[in-house]
Protein backbone atom coordinates (compact mmCIF):
# COMPACT_ATOMS: atom_id res chain seq x y z
CA UNK A 1 0.00 0.00 0.00
CA UNK A 2 2.52 2.07 1.10
CA UNK A 3 4.47 1.43 -2.27
CA UNK A 4 1.18 2.04 -4.37
CA UNK A 5 1.08 5.53 -2.42
CA UNK A 6 4.40 6.78 -3.23
CA UNK A 7 4.10 5.83 -6.53
CA UNK A 8 0.98 7.68 -7.32
CA UNK A 9 2.37 10.52 -5.09
CA UNK A 10 5.44 10.58 -7.74
CA UNK A 11 3.10 10.26 -10.81
CA UNK A 12 1.16 13.48 -9.61
CA UNK A 13 4.29 15.52 -9.03
CA UNK A 14 5.69 14.47 -12.36
CA UNK A 15 2.25 15.32 -13.57
CA UNK A 16 2.59 18.38 -12.09
CA UNK A 17 5.78 19.80 -13.02
CA UNK A 18 6.60 21.39 -16.42
CA UNK A 19 8.97 18.93 -18.06
CA UNK A 20 6.08 16.87 -19.01
CA UNK A 21 5.73 20.29 -21.63
CA UNK A 22 9.38 19.43 -22.88
CA UNK A 23 8.21 16.36 -24.73
CA UNK A 24 5.61 19.28 -26.62
CA UNK A 25 3.08 16.14 -26.37
CA UNK A 26 -0.43 17.39 -25.91
CA UNK A 27 -2.42 13.92 -26.11
CA UNK A 28 -3.48 12.12 -23.32
CA UNK A 29 -0.23 9.49 -21.88
CA UNK A 30 0.04 6.90 -19.95
CA UNK A 31 0.93 6.54 -16.45
CA UNK A 32 4.47 4.52 -17.74
CA UNK A 33 4.71 7.38 -20.16
CA UNK A 34 4.10 10.03 -17.95
CA UNK A 35 7.03 8.35 -15.74
CA UNK A 36 9.47 7.60 -18.60
CA UNK A 37 9.27 11.80 -19.51
CA UNK A 38 9.29 12.89 -16.71
CA UNK A 39 12.49 11.25 -15.86
CA UNK A 40 13.87 13.17 -18.89
CA UNK A 41 14.15 15.87 -16.26
CA UNK A 42 17.75 14.86 -15.33
CA UNK A 43 20.39 16.72 -13.26
CA UNK A 44 23.71 16.22 -14.51
CA UNK A 45 25.63 18.53 -12.21
CA UNK A 46 25.52 16.83 -8.40
CA UNK A 47 28.08 16.98 -6.43
CA UNK A 48 28.03 15.12 -2.34
CA UNK A 49 30.86 17.09 -1.09
CA UNK A 50 29.07 17.88 2.01
CA UNK A 51 26.43 14.94 1.43
CA UNK A 52 26.34 10.62 1.14
CA UNK A 53 24.58 9.23 -1.92
CA UNK A 54 21.72 8.05 0.28
CA UNK A 55 20.68 11.74 1.06
CA UNK A 56 21.08 12.97 -2.51
CA UNK A 57 19.06 9.59 -3.66
CA UNK A 58 16.15 10.46 -1.26
CA UNK A 59 16.29 13.74 -3.01
CA UNK A 60 16.39 12.24 -6.24
CA UNK A 61 12.91 10.35 -5.08
CA UNK A 62 11.31 13.13 -3.29
CA UNK A 63 11.92 15.54 -6.53
CA UNK A 64 11.15 13.15 -9.11
CA UNK A 65 14.82 14.30 -11.06
CA UNK A 66 17.31 11.65 -11.26
CA UNK A 67 21.04 12.50 -11.05
CA UNK A 68 23.96 12.96 -12.41
CA UNK A 69 26.78 12.67 -9.72
CA UNK A 70 30.17 14.61 -11.25
CA UNK A 71 33.00 13.79 -8.66
CA UNK A 72 36.27 16.38 -9.48
CA UNK A 73 38.73 14.35 -11.32
CA UNK A 74 42.25 15.44 -12.22
CA UNK A 75 45.51 15.86 -10.94
CA UNK A 76 46.62 16.25 -7.29
CA UNK A 77 47.45 20.29 -8.89
CA UNK A 78 43.72 20.86 -8.76
CA UNK A 79 42.58 21.42 -4.68
CA UNK A 80 38.48 20.24 -4.15
CA UNK A 81 37.15 18.51 -1.08
CA UNK A 82 37.10 14.99 -3.07
CA UNK A 83 39.19 14.55 -5.58
CA UNK A 84 39.67 11.32 -8.10
CA UNK A 85 43.46 11.16 -9.28
CA UNK A 86 43.84 7.47 -10.38
CA UNK A 87 42.60 4.55 -12.14
CA UNK A 88 42.12 3.15 -8.03
CA UNK A 89 39.80 6.52 -6.65
CA UNK A 90 37.77 6.42 -9.98
CA UNK A 91 36.98 2.43 -9.90
CA UNK A 92 36.03 3.31 -6.09
CA UNK A 93 34.07 5.67 -6.83
CA UNK A 94 32.45 3.58 -9.94
CA UNK A 95 31.40 1.08 -7.47
CA UNK A 96 29.88 3.26 -5.18
CA UNK A 97 27.60 4.37 -7.55
CA UNK A 98 26.71 0.72 -8.96
CA UNK A 99 23.93 -0.64 -8.87
CA UNK A 100 22.16 3.05 -7.38
CA UNK A 101 19.78 4.95 -9.57
CA UNK A 102 22.12 7.36 -11.12
CA UNK A 103 24.35 8.80 -14.09
CA UNK A 104 27.83 8.03 -13.11
CA UNK A 105 29.68 10.91 -14.01
CA UNK A 106 32.82 13.41 -13.40
CA UNK A 107 33.89 16.84 -13.46
CA UNK A 108 37.10 17.12 -15.09
CA UNK A 109 39.45 20.03 -14.23
CA UNK A 110 42.45 21.56 -16.34
CA UNK A 111 43.48 20.25 -19.61
CA UNK A 112 45.68 17.26 -18.37
CA UNK A 113 42.86 15.16 -16.43
CA UNK A 114 43.09 12.39 -18.91
CA UNK A 115 46.85 11.73 -17.71
CA UNK A 116 45.56 10.25 -14.72
CA UNK A 117 43.19 7.91 -15.99
CA UNK A 118 43.17 5.22 -18.45
CA UNK A 119 40.86 5.25 -21.07
CA UNK A 120 40.07 1.50 -20.40
CA UNK A 121 38.42 3.15 -16.69
CA UNK A 122 37.00 6.63 -18.26
CA UNK A 123 35.24 4.38 -20.45
CA UNK A 124 33.35 2.80 -17.70
CA UNK A 125 31.53 6.30 -16.70
CA UNK A 126 28.39 7.53 -18.37
CA UNK A 127 29.78 10.58 -19.52
CA UNK A 128 32.84 13.31 -18.49
CA UNK A 129 31.44 16.75 -17.65
CA UNK A 130 33.71 20.13 -17.51
CA UNK A 131 33.92 24.01 -17.50
CA UNK A 132 35.96 26.65 -18.67
CA UNK A 133 36.26 28.90 -15.24
CA UNK A 134 39.41 27.98 -14.50
CA UNK A 135 42.05 29.55 -16.69
CA UNK A 136 45.61 30.26 -16.99
CA UNK A 137 47.16 33.43 -15.48
CA UNK A 138 50.02 35.04 -14.95
CA UNK A 139 52.99 32.64 -14.98
CA UNK A 140 50.95 29.94 -15.95
CA UNK A 141 49.02 28.95 -12.71
CA UNK A 142 45.28 27.46 -12.33
CA UNK A 143 43.08 30.46 -11.66
CA UNK A 144 39.42 29.36 -10.15
CA UNK A 145 37.76 32.56 -12.10
CA UNK A 146 35.16 32.45 -9.17
CA UNK A 147 37.64 32.96 -6.51
CA UNK A 148 37.94 36.35 -4.73
CA UNK A 149 41.66 37.44 -5.78
CA UNK A 150 41.19 35.93 -9.31
CA UNK A 151 41.37 39.70 -10.64
CA UNK A 152 44.91 39.96 -9.11
CA UNK A 153 46.05 37.04 -11.10
CA UNK A 154 44.42 37.18 -14.76
CA UNK A 155 44.86 40.06 -16.59
CA UNK A 156 41.18 41.58 -16.66
CA UNK A 157 41.94 45.31 -16.77
CA UNK A 158 40.82 45.20 -20.58
CA UNK A 159 37.73 43.47 -20.26
CA UNK A 160 37.15 42.96 -23.77
CA UNK A 161 40.33 42.20 -24.57
CA UNK A 162 39.86 39.47 -21.88
CA UNK A 163 36.46 38.07 -22.97
CA UNK A 164 38.30 37.24 -26.67
CA UNK A 165 41.10 34.91 -24.31
CA UNK A 166 38.10 33.27 -22.50
CA UNK A 167 36.18 32.63 -25.76
CA UNK A 168 39.20 31.08 -27.28
CA UNK A 169 39.74 29.04 -24.06
CA UNK A 170 36.28 27.64 -24.13
CA UNK A 171 36.81 26.78 -27.96
CA UNK A 172 40.74 25.19 -26.81
CA UNK A 173 38.66 23.24 -24.04
CA UNK A 174 36.29 21.48 -26.16
CA UNK A 175 39.36 20.78 -28.53
CA UNK A 176 41.32 19.24 -26.39
CA UNK A 177 39.32 17.27 -23.98
CA UNK A 178 36.81 14.49 -24.52
CA UNK A 179 34.31 15.95 -22.41
CA UNK A 180 30.15 15.09 -23.08
CA UNK A 181 29.04 18.32 -21.36
CA UNK A 182 30.50 21.98 -21.22
CA UNK A 183 28.89 23.09 -17.82
CA UNK A 184 28.24 26.64 -16.89
CA UNK A 185 28.06 27.39 -20.37
CA UNK A 186 28.13 31.43 -20.57
CA UNK A 187 29.57 32.32 -17.54
CA UNK A 188 31.68 35.26 -16.98
CA UNK A 189 33.67 36.71 -13.67
CA UNK A 190 32.11 39.02 -11.16
CA UNK A 191 31.73 42.27 -12.45
CA UNK A 192 31.57 41.29 -16.21
CA UNK A 193 28.13 38.74 -15.48
CA UNK A 194 26.03 41.56 -14.77
CA UNK A 195 26.81 42.96 -18.18
CA UNK A 196 26.32 39.45 -19.81
CA UNK A 197 25.06 40.77 -23.33
CA UNK A 198 27.72 43.34 -23.21
CA UNK A 199 30.34 40.36 -23.80
CA UNK A 200 28.16 37.60 -25.27
CA UNK A 201 28.36 39.19 -28.97
CA UNK A 202 26.79 37.06 -32.01
CA UNK A 203 30.61 36.39 -32.78
CA UNK A 204 31.72 34.92 -29.56
CA UNK A 205 28.38 32.86 -28.93
CA UNK A 206 29.06 31.22 -32.64
CA UNK A 207 32.47 30.36 -31.37
CA UNK A 208 31.06 28.29 -28.80
CA UNK A 209 28.17 26.98 -30.26
CA UNK A 210 30.80 25.76 -33.53
CA UNK A 211 32.74 23.94 -31.09
CA UNK A 212 30.32 22.41 -29.51
CA UNK A 213 28.50 21.19 -32.31
CA UNK A 214 32.23 20.14 -34.12
CA UNK A 215 32.94 17.86 -31.27
CA UNK A 216 29.56 16.61 -30.06
CA UNK A 217 29.56 18.21 -26.71
CA UNK A 218 26.36 19.15 -24.81
CA UNK A 219 26.14 22.44 -23.46
CA UNK A 220 24.40 23.02 -20.03
CA UNK A 221 21.29 25.37 -18.92
CA UNK A 222 22.69 25.68 -15.61
CA UNK A 223 20.00 26.41 -13.29
CA UNK A 224 22.15 27.98 -10.17
CA UNK A 225 23.91 30.45 -12.55
CA UNK A 226 20.38 30.92 -14.77
CA UNK A 227 22.42 30.68 -17.62
CA UNK A 228 23.02 30.97 -20.71
CA UNK A 229 20.50 33.24 -21.39
CA UNK A 230 17.73 33.19 -24.18
CA UNK A 231 19.64 34.75 -27.24
CA UNK A 232 22.49 32.18 -26.85
CA UNK A 233 20.10 29.34 -26.26
CA UNK A 234 17.88 30.28 -29.26
CA UNK A 235 20.83 30.43 -31.49
CA UNK A 236 22.25 26.76 -29.78
CA UNK A 237 19.22 25.38 -30.28
CA UNK A 238 18.83 26.46 -34.01
CA UNK A 239 22.32 25.38 -34.94
CA UNK A 240 20.95 21.79 -33.29
CA UNK A 241 23.51 21.36 -29.79
CA UNK A 242 22.81 19.27 -27.64
CA UNK A 243 21.23 20.64 -23.94
CA UNK A 244 21.80 19.08 -20.62
CA UNK A 245 20.23 20.62 -17.23
CA UNK A 246 22.34 21.07 -13.98
CA UNK A 247 22.24 22.35 -10.72
CA UNK A 248 25.88 22.60 -9.68
CA UNK A 249 24.46 21.70 -6.28
CA UNK A 250 25.45 20.51 -2.96
CA UNK A 251 22.92 19.22 -0.65
CA UNK A 252 20.07 20.20 -0.42
CA UNK A 253 20.25 21.82 -3.33
CA UNK A 254 20.47 19.70 -6.37
CA UNK A 255 17.50 18.88 -8.46
CA UNK A 256 16.57 22.33 -8.20
CA UNK A 257 16.19 22.85 -11.73
CA UNK A 258 13.37 25.86 -12.18
CA UNK A 259 15.51 27.77 -14.55
CA UNK A 260 16.37 24.87 -16.86
CA UNK A 261 13.04 23.85 -17.25
CA UNK A 262 11.06 27.31 -17.27
CA UNK A 263 13.73 28.31 -20.14
CA UNK A 264 12.93 24.54 -22.26
CA UNK A 265 9.31 25.33 -22.12
CA UNK A 266 9.85 28.61 -23.60
CA UNK A 267 12.48 27.50 -26.52
CA UNK A 268 10.10 24.28 -26.71
CA UNK A 269 12.75 21.92 -25.97
CA UNK A 270 12.33 17.79 -27.22
CA UNK A 271 13.28 14.88 -26.21
CA UNK A 272 16.17 15.23 -29.37
CA UNK A 273 17.26 17.99 -27.66
CA UNK A 274 18.30 16.85 -24.73
CA UNK A 275 21.88 15.05 -24.09
CA UNK A 276 21.54 11.55 -22.58
CA UNK A 277 24.43 9.84 -21.96
CA UNK A 278 25.92 8.29 -25.42
CA UNK A 279 25.89 4.52 -25.73
CA UNK A 280 28.84 2.47 -25.07
CA UNK A 281 31.56 3.12 -27.74
CA UNK A 282 30.18 6.55 -28.05
CA UNK A 283 31.12 8.14 -25.21
CA UNK A 284 33.51 11.32 -25.50
CA UNK A 285 36.72 9.24 -23.94
CA UNK A 286 36.10 6.56 -26.41
CA UNK A 287 35.05 8.98 -29.47
CA UNK A 288 37.97 11.09 -29.40
CA UNK A 289 41.93 11.25 -28.72
CA UNK A 290 43.82 12.98 -26.82
ZN1 LIG B 1 30.46 21.60 -10.46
Amino acid sequence: MTACLSRRKFLAHAATTSLFLVTGSRRRVSAAEHEQSHLLAVDFHVHLDNSTLDKALELSRERGIRFGIVEHAGTKQNEYPTLLSNDADLEQYLAKLDGRLVHKGIQAEWTDWMSCFSPKTLAKLDYVLTDAMTFTGKEGARVKLWTRNAAEQVDMVDKQGFMDRFVDWHVEVMRREPIDILANTTWLPAGMLEQWELYWTPERMKKIIDAALKYGIALEMSSSYKLPKLPFLKRAKAAGTKFSFGSNGRYPNMGKLDYCLEIARELDLKEPDMFVPAADGQKAVQRRTW
